[in-house]
């Protein structure tokens, strides 16, 4: 058996027909993975990277290496529509083809903007002079698809020469991300359910409501008990084998997060913001309030606490 074949600098042969290619990104996280599949001629893209020069240069050296011409994909599957997954699927298709495929659950899906932003921190007790950099955070990074996107059936397997790939939806990350699940072969394509167990996963954008984290607890769970012997995630390297323990990992840190940010709640109540500032006091980072707020959102949707009408947070009466 392969374990990983150098095929170029940042592309890998993981088995017959499968390879792993690396691509650059913007933020902290330095790299995303995408992944083409091969079976009897026929080709699917795994996700498509951010959409830069720099990321689709490093693509279409891979894409080269490998052998795949321009006009050579059938499928491009997009795990999610987060910019860092389905960014640069549009400039990808332009150049390598492909029917383009998202959950509808991600599509046109912009969140709030502008005023709406600032109404939304208004009520999460942002003060004033911190609401401007909230009105900026595009937490969802405005992705453009194009107009030639497809709606993927959750309930139909994506097939492409002899494989056939099971969508799994696993809500929470996002609304409408999936994993593909070829049983055959033992891969799954976790995308960002799958990631270092000690990562934040769940932000509640302004736009958004209900309890994401509890829908990612929940598919969190079922993750746990799909057998894969092959694990290719979005981020980090490839695992080979022992996905219920990782994902127990996963659930473990997520479950503990959100006992510690009831923990921070005083008995007189607190904002949003007051919680968040318990965790992270000089709050820098946007993204801290947003996943403080899955956390709160999530106790109220388990009765752990509950909210008044002026958006403060309140134990529930034992
Ligand atoms: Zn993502």
């Amino acid at each position: 058996m392969i374990y990983e074949e150098a095929v170029a600098e940042n592309a890998w042969r993981l088995a017959d027909g499968l390879y792993r290619i690396l691509l650059p990104m913007l933020w902290s996280v330095p790299f995303v993975s995408v992944y083409l599949v091969e079976s009897r001629g026929e080709r699917m893209l795994v996700d498509a990277g951010v959409d830069t020069e720099t990321s689709l240069r490093a693509l279409g050296r891979a894409l080269k290496a490998i052998g795949v011409q321009s006009g050579g994909i059938d499928t491009l599957l997009l795990t999610h529509g987060h910019p860092d997954h389905a960014g640069g699927a549009a400039s990808v298709q332009r150049r390598w083809g492909g029917r383009m495929l998202l959950h509808p659950a991600d599509m046109h899906r912009r969140g709030a903007e502008g005023a709406d932003v600032r109404q939304w921190a208004a009520a999460q007790g942002v003060p004033q002079d911190a609401v401007e950099a909230f009105a900026k955070f595009r937490p969802n990074g405005g992705v453009d698809l194009g107009d030639d996107v497809t709606a993927l059936d959750p309930r139909a397997p994506i097939r492409l020469g002899e494989l056939s790939f099971d969508v799994v939806e696993v809500p929470g990350h996002c609304p409408g991300q999936v994993m593909l699940h070829e049983a055959g072969r033992g891969w799954l394509f976790s995308a960002d359910q799958v990631v270092e167990p000690e990562a934040a996963n769940v932000w509640l954008v302004p736009g958004l409501t209900g309890d994401p984290l509890g829908a990612y607890l929940a598919s969190l769970r079922r993750t746990a008990a799909i057998e894969a012997g092959l694990v290719l995630p979005s981020h980090g390297l490839p695992l080979r084998g022992g996905l219920a323990e990782h994902v127990g990992r996963q659930l473990r840190f997520q479950e503990e997060y959100v006992e510690r940010v009831r923990g921070l709640v005083p008995e007189a109540g607190a904002s949003t913001w007051q919680v968040a500032a318990g965790l992270e006091p000089a709050m820098r980072d946007p993204s801290v309030l947003l996943e403080v707020l899955a956390a709160l959102s999530h106790l109220q949707a388990t009765h752990r606490l509950r909210r008044d009408g002026q958006g403060v947070w309140r134990h529930t009466e034992r």
